[in-house]
């Protein structure tokens, strides 16, 4: 499936739902976190719908690497200098909340909010 009308971050990707986006090409789109854990709290995912990390094969292999790149140069352009995480939740048991692939990459000065 490419897009799911039900599916909140297919709307977002469609702008049916508004979003602070940071960044976006035809296979992307990073934005700003709507309840951020961190200072600096953004969600980058594929445009395609893709449940989650358990659906993803040797074919994602380019599209997750680009997004997991992309995560240190937003970063970069958004002022954090002094690291950041990674984190991608999968399946009930992951605390996935949003069934729509999503690399949470988070920076800033702590204490943060949660991690
Ligand atoms: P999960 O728990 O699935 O890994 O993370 C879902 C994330 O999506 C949460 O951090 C939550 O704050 C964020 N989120 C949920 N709804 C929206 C929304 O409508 N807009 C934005 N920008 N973020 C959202
Ligand atoms: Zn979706």
């Amino acid at each position: 499936m490419t897009h799911d009308p039900n599916c909140l971050f297919c709307k977002i990707v469609a702008g049916q739902i508004p979003s602070k986006k940071v960044y976006e090409d035809e296979d992307i789109l990073a934005f700003h976190d709507i309840h951020p854990w961190a200072p600096v709290h953004v969600l980058i995912i594929p445009k395609r719908h893709i449940a989650s990390m358990s659906d993803v094969t040797e074919a994602e292999a380019v599209l997750l690497g680009k997004m997991t790149a992309l995560g240190p140069r937003l970063m970069k352009e958004l002022g954090v200098t002094n690291g950041f995480r990674h984190v991608i939740n999968t399946g009930p048991d992951g605390g996935q909340e949003v069934l729509h692939l999503h690399l949470h990459v988070m920076g800033g000065p702590r204490p943060w909010l949660k991690g």
